[in-house]
C-alpha cells in the first residue's frame, strides 16, 4: 500500500512541475520545501460551487474557500453575472480630483449599512490589513494617545502595528513600533489590569472570536460585552475585527449575534463576494476623521489621510452588493450553518467510530477540527483553555500528514495553528458534506496505517 506521501506525489503531478516553475519567480516559494516539508504546495486552476480543480484537473471539495471569503460558494450565479455585467460598463469610473463616490460606491455602502447597525460611516479599501491599519491610525487620532492592545496569537494581517504575537517573523519592523503595542492575553481581568496601569491606550482591536476565526475561542458573548464596558470606561477605542466574522457569524457578523455595538469594526472576505472589498465602519465622531473641513490646518495637518486608487472599484462593488442582498434576503447564513451543523456531526461520528480521540466544534459557518484532543465542550464554543488546545493541537508535520491525507481524498481546508478549519458555505449540500465525511473517515484510516492517530 502507497503512503499518503506517495499517493500525494502520483496524484499530483502537474502541480509540482507548475510549483517548481514558479520557484524562481517568488520569493515566498524559496521557503517551500522549509515550510511543506518534503512536499510541494498544489496549483488550483478554476472553481465552481463546493469544488475546485487543480492542474491535474482532480476535483476538490474546497472548505479553504477563498480564505474564508466566499460564504455562497465559488462564483454563485448571482454574483459572477454582477461582475460580468459591470465589466463591459467600465472598471474604473471615478478616478479624479472631481470625481466623488460613484453610484456603486454609494450602493455598497447601503448594503453595507442595512446589515450591520453600527456602521453610522463607512470608508472603503482593498483589504484586511489595510483596514486594520486605518483602524488603529484612526483610533490614535481620536484619542491623540499612542498604544494599541492586542490579544496573544490575533492575527489582524500583516502590518507593523499588529505583527507581535500572531504567529508572524518580524524582520523589517523597527522596534519603536513594536513598542507601541501591548499583547494581553484574552482574559478580561489582565485587559482591566493593564488599563489600571497605563493611561495612553488608544485603542484595542480583537478578532471577534477569538485567534484564528475561532480555533482558539474567546468565551462569548461574556468577554466583547466585557471589553465593551472596560473601553468606554476608559476612553479606549474598541476595534472588532470582523474581516472573517463579519456577514458569516450572523447576517450581521459577531456584534449582530451577540448585540455587541463596538466603535469601529473592520471587516473584508464575504462583503467582496470574492473581489478586493474590504471597509472600516463605525461611529461618526471617529469616522469624520477622515473628512475634510474645509480648514486649511486640519485639512493638511490634523486629519487622516487614507487613500486608494483601487478602493470600491465598481466590479467589487457590482460582487459585493449581489452577496450582501443575497445575505439579507436569502437565507445564506442559516444555509451554511445548516451545512456546518451537518459537517461537524459527521466528523464527530467519523472520529467515534474509528476511535481516534479529537472533536469537530464551531459556530456558526465555521468547524475547526482538534485531532488529538477531545473535551466536553457543547461542540459550538471549545471549553478547552488556549494553552491546552496549543498543548494539543497536532504539530506541524502532522498537521502537514493530515492536510495532504485529505487531499489525496479530496478535500482542502483553511489553516489554524495546528487546528484546520472547514470554512463551509451555502453551497456545501448535504451530499458534498457527505462525501467530505467519507473523505475525513478514509483519512483517519490511511493516518492510522501509518500510525499518525
Ligand atoms: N483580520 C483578520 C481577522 C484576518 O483573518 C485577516 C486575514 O485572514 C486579516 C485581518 C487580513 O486580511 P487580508 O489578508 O485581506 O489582508
Amino acid at each position: 500500500m502507497a503512503t499518503i506521501e506517495q499517493r500525494y506525489h502520483e496524484k499530483f503531478p502537474k502541480s509540482l512541475e507548475w510549483y517548481q516553475r514558479g520557484l524562481s519567480l517568488f520569493p515566498h516559494h524559496s521557503e517551500g520545501p522549509g515550510k511543506m516539508g518534503s512536499s510541494f504546495p498544489l496549483a488550483f486552476d478554476h472553481a465552481l460551487g463546493p469544488r475546485k480543480w487543480d492542474v491535474d484537473d482532480n476535483e476538490i471539495i474546497d472548505y479553504g474557500m477563498g480564505s474564508g471569503s466566499l460564504i455562497m460558494g465559488h462564483s454563485p450565479p448571482e454574483v459572477a453575472e454582477a461582475i460580468a455585467a459591470q465589466a463591459v460598463r467600465g472598471t474604473i469610473v471615478g478616478g479624479s480630483p472631481m470625481s466623488g463616490p460613484t453610484t456603486h460606491e454609494v450602493r455598497y455602502a447601503e448594503a453595507v449599512k442595512r446589515l450591520l447597525p453600527a456602521a453610522e460611516r463607512v470608508q472603503f479599501a482593498l483589504s484586511g490589513t489595510e483596514v486594520t491599519y486605518l483602524a488603529l491610525r484612526l483610533a490614535r487620532a481620536y484619542t491623540g494617545r499612542t498604544k494599541i492592545i492586542k490579544f496573544k496569537d490575533h492575527f489582524h494581517g500583516w502590518h507593523d502595528y499588529v505583527a507581535l504575537d500572531s504567529n508572524q517573523s518580524l524582520g523589517g519592523i523597527p522596534k519603536e513600533t513594536l513598542d507601541t503595542v501591548i499583547i494581553a492575553p484574552p482574559d478580561i481581568d489582565a485587559v482591566r489590569r493593564i488599563l489600571s496601569q497605563e493611561n495612553d491606550v488608544a485603542g484595542i482591536i480583537v478578532e471577534s472570536h477569538g485567534a484564528h476565526y475561532g480555533s482558539f475561542p474567546l468565551q462569548n458573548p461574556q468577554f466583547l460585552q466585557d471589553l465593551r464596558e472596560l473601553t468606554a470606561e476608559h476612553g479606549v477605542v474598541m476595534i472588532m475585527d470582523e474581516v472573517v466574522t463579519g456577514f458569516r457569524l450572523s447576517s450581521g457578523g459577531a456584534q449582530v449575534r451577540w448585540n455587541i455595538e463596538p466603535d469601529l469594526t473592520t471587516m473584508s472576505k464575504v462583503m467582496g463576494g470574492g473581489q478586493p472589498g474590504a471597509a472600516v465602519a463605525g461611529k461618526a465622531q471617529i469616522m469624520d476623521l477622515l473628512a475634510f473641513r474645509g480648514d486649511p490646518d486640519w485639512d493638511s495637518v490634523h486629519r487622516v489621510t487614507h487613500t486608494g486608487t483601487f478602493k470600491a472599484l465598481p466590479t467589487t462593488a457590482a460582487a459585493g452588493i449581489a452577496t450582501l442582498e443575497a445575505i439579507a434576503a436569502k437565507g445564506i447564513n442559516a444555509k451554511a450553518d445548516a451545512h456546518a451543523q451537518r459537517l461537524k456531526d459527521g466528523l464527530n461520528g467519523a472520529l467515534a467510530k474509528h476511535e481516534v480521540p479529537g472533536h469537530a466544534r464551531g459556530l456558526a459557518s465555521l468547524v475547526h477540527i482538534n485531532i488529538g484532543a477531545d473535551c466536553d465542550c457543547d461542540r459550538d464554543l471549545c471549553t478547552m483553555s488556549h494553552d491546552e488546545i496549543h498543548r494539543t493541537a497536532a504539530s506541524f508535520e502532522k498537521t502537514r500528514l493530515f492536510r495532504q491525507a485529505m487531499l489525496v481524498n479530496g478535500v482542502d481546508l483553511m489553516g489554524g495553528m495546528g487546528v484546520p478549519t472547514f470554512m463551509v458555505s451555502s453551497a456545501h449540500e448535504d451530499a458534498v458534506v457527505d462525501q467530505t465525511v467519507d473523505a475525513f473517515s478514509q483519512a483517519l484510516q490511511d493516518l492510522r496505517a501509518e500510525a499518525a492517530v
